[in-house]
């Protein structure tokens, strides 16, 4: 079997009057990169790139698909690693990594059908029977409103069976004390609460915006400073009594590997469409283990990045072990993104507040591709 195409697809859907604001910037559409590996015996993969999808089309279109054409897709350890050294010299973080995430996720997705087994019984199996799902919202639609919206919309989760809700902070600290108090209020003490600021602080703000969240139970103070700053992390979370987690904006296991060697945060949160695919994710997952520092994975996209990230989440080693295990979190996107819920004929049902595995092929995804022609941007 040898891959005879790659197809990039870029689809994009604005908002309009649902478009919403987290600490760095509007969002005004859902823009997603796919990448589709087709074989020479008709098998074809998909994957998903995080990031600014028409560069990273060129990147994958000019660079990467030379290489790819006449390869056994079954060698991904092998692939990842020319299409990592192709441009090396040329930096070793950023898009080109995106990219190969998208790349590597297909071919994982692609191995998983040839073999006719789930991609998380490929790396490992499946360490728990079920994960823990964690509503991300609580953006803004509209700065410097009251909290009443956002109350409204974190009942709205726990009604809908959430037991964990992460919100966006980085509003200024103020108004961020404010926000926490009243979402900890309507939902009350048995939901688990965590705040990301994406990267909105120094490491001074972000030490004094933590200890005045401490009395509101926050399980976790998500990129409270520049993912660069990795000084900064350390400070914060030697003087932070919440646990301090980053790293959706690192990527590959080098950049992990600094973050981790100096203990700089709690929780590292490797997303596998940015930080080098499913191949790459394991790897930071081991280095995780090695310094005894929690992972969950990142999720942001389409339900391609799901999917990828439910069997990277489903695969994690129990790490440290015990008789009794942690629930795995696992981040579940809430803002507007027809790519999430309409793109795959298969979603991620959640049962009591849980999301079971289930036995389908590669990812287990049913891409629906006749209605994603109607989102497709030209080539
Ligand atoms: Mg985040």
């Amino acid at each position: 079997m040898r891959i005879s195409r790659i197809e990039t697809i870029v689809a994009q859907h604005h908002l309009g009057e649902d478009k919403f604001a987290y600490s760095q910037a509007w969002y005004n559409s859902r823009t997603i990169l796919m990448v589709k590996v087709h074989t020479d015996v008709g098998h074809v993969g998909w994957g998903e790139s995080f990031g600014p999808a028409l560069a990273n089309r060129a990147i994958i279109d000019h660079v990467f698909t030379p290489m790819l054409i006449g390869r056994d897709p079954l060698d991904t350890g092998v692939i990842w690693e020319e299409l990592y050294n192709k441009l090396r010299d040329n930096g070793y973080k950023g898009m080109h990594i995106e990219a190969i995430s998208a790349i590597d996720i297909a071919l994982w997705d692609l191995k998983g059908k040839m073999l006719n087994l789930p991609v998380y019984k490929l790396i490992g199996g499946a360490r728990r029977e079920r994960v823990l799902p964690y509503a991300t919202g609580l953006y803004r639609r509209q700065l410097g409103a009251g909290p009443e919206p956002l109350c409204a919309e974190a009942t709205g989760y726990v009604e809908q069976g959430f037991r964990a809700i992460k919100m966006k902070i980085g509003f200024g600290p103020d108004d961020d004390v404010s926000m926490v108090k009243a979402i900890r209020r309507t939902i009350g003490s048995d939901i688990l609460l965590m705040v990301d600021a994406n990267h909105a602080y120094t490491a001074n703000e972000a030490i004094h915006l933590s200890r005045r969240l401490e009395e509101f139970d926050i399980f976790w103070f998500e990129e409270p400073v520049p993912p660069e700053d990795i000084d900064g992390y350390a400070e914060v979370k030697a003087r932070s009594r919440i646990s301090i987690a980053g790293g959706e904006a690192e990527l590959t296991s080098y950049g992990f590997h600094s973050l981790l060697e100096k203990r700089a945060v709690d929780i590292v949160q490797p997303d596998c469409c940015a930080s080098g695919g499913i191949s790459e994710f394991q790897k930071i997952a081991t280095l995780a283990s090695l310094h005894n520092i929690q992972c969950y994975p990142h999720v942001w996209g389409s339900a391609i990045a799901m999917k990828a990230g439910l069997h990277c989440a489903l695969a994690l080693p129990h790490y440290p072990g015990g008789l009794v295990q942690r629930p795995m979190l696992f981040e579940m996107d809430r803002t507007p993104n027809v790519f999430r819920e309409r793109l795959c004929a298969s979603g991620l049902p959640m049962k009591d507040g849980w999301i079971y595995p289930n036995e389908e092929p590669g990812l287990g995804l049913r891409v629906d591709e006749e209605w994603l022609e109607h989102y497709k941007l030209a080539d």
